[in-house]
C-alpha cells in the first residue's frame, strides 16, 4: 500500500509544474544571509516525535550525494556521514535507515567553515542544503522552513533554478524511499521506528537503498566500518 502510494507520489513529482514553483519562490524571495544557523544545532528546533528527539541539523543525505562530497575531498565513507541513529528498527539487529551528514563534538555539521561562517564544500553539499529553506509537498505546495534569508529579493534565473532543484530533490527523496522500502521489505516497520543511544561496542546496520553496512561505534574514535555488502 505504501509503496504503491510512494510510486503515485513519484509520478506526481516527475510532473510537477516548475515555473509555479519558481513563482511561489519569487514571491517568497530569498537570499541566503550566510548565518550558519541551518549546518548548527539548535535546541529550539529539535523535532521531537514519541522518544526521538532528532537534532535540527541531522540532515539525511542520498547516497549520490555522499558520493559527491567523497569524490571531491577523497573523505572515507565515515569521514562524511554517520548511521541516522534517530531513524533505527530494533529486531535482531539494530537497522539504521540511511545516513546523516557527520557532526563535530559540539554537534556542528563537519563541512562548516566555523572561521568563514561559510560551507566548506559549498559547491559539493548535499542536494537538501542546496534546497533550504524551501521544500516541496507531496502536492507541490512550497514548504519554508525557519530561515533567517526570507523574504529577500530573488532573482526569476535564481528562482527558477531553485524551483528545478525542489522538484529534483523530491523525486530523488521519493525514488530513495522506494528503494529502502524495496530492499527491505518487511524489516522495515515504520511503527517501530526509534532512536538508538550512543554507546561504546554499538553494532548497527545502516541500509540507504543501495548498500548495507555494518559499523560500529567506540567511546573517543566514533564509528567505524565493519563490513559492507
Ligand atoms: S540558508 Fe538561511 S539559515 Fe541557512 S545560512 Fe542561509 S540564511 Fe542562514
Ligand atoms: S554540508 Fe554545508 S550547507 Fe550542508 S549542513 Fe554542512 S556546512 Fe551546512
Amino acid at each position: 500500500m505504501l509503496l504503491e502510494n510512494l510510486k503515485s507520489q513519484l509520478v506526481r513529482a516527475r510532473s510537477m509544474e516548475v515555473k509555479d514553483i519558481s513563482n511561489n519562490i519569487r514571491e517568497v524571495g530569498f537570499k541566503c544571509m550566510r548565518c550558519g544557523w541551518c549546518c548548527c544545532p539548535d535546541p529550539d528546533f529539535e523535532i521531537e516525535i514519541m522518544d526521538i528527539h532528532r537534532p535540527s541539523n541531522a540532515i539525511s543525505v542520498l547516497p549520490r550525494d555522499i558520493r559527491v562530497i567523497q569524490d571531491a575531498t577523497g573523505y572515507n565513507l565515515l569521514d562524511v556521514v554517520e548511521p541516522d541513529i534517530y531513524s533505527c528498527i530494533r529486531g535482531e539487529k539494530t537497522l539504521a535507515i540511511g545516513w546523516i551528514l557527520k557532526r563535530k563534538p559540539d554537534g556542528t555539521c563537519m563541512f562548516f567553515d566555523d572561521n568563514k561562517n561559510i560551507c566548506g564544500i559549498y559547491e559539493h553539499r548535499p542536494l537538501i542544503c542546496m534546497c533550504f529553506p524551501f521544500f516541496l509537498d507531496g502536492s507541490g505546495m512550497l514548504e519554508v522552513r525557519h530561515c533567517y534569508g526570507t523574504h529577500q529579493q530573488i532573482e526569476g534565473i535564481d528562482a527558477l533554478e531553485s524551483g528545478q532543484r525542489l522538484v529534483r530533490y523530491l523525486t530523488s527523496k521519493i525514488e530513495h524511499y522506494i528503494a529502502i522500502w524495496e530492499g527491505l521489505g518487511a524489516e522495515l516497520d515504520l511503527d517501530k521506528l526509534s532512536q538508538v543511544r550512543l554507546e561504546h561496542g554499538l553494532v548497527l546496520q545502516v541500509f540507504d537503498g543501495e548498500t548495507k553496512s555494518t559499523v560500529k561505534y567506540s567511546d573517543g574514535t566514533g564509528f567505524h566500518l565493519v563490513q559492507d555488502y
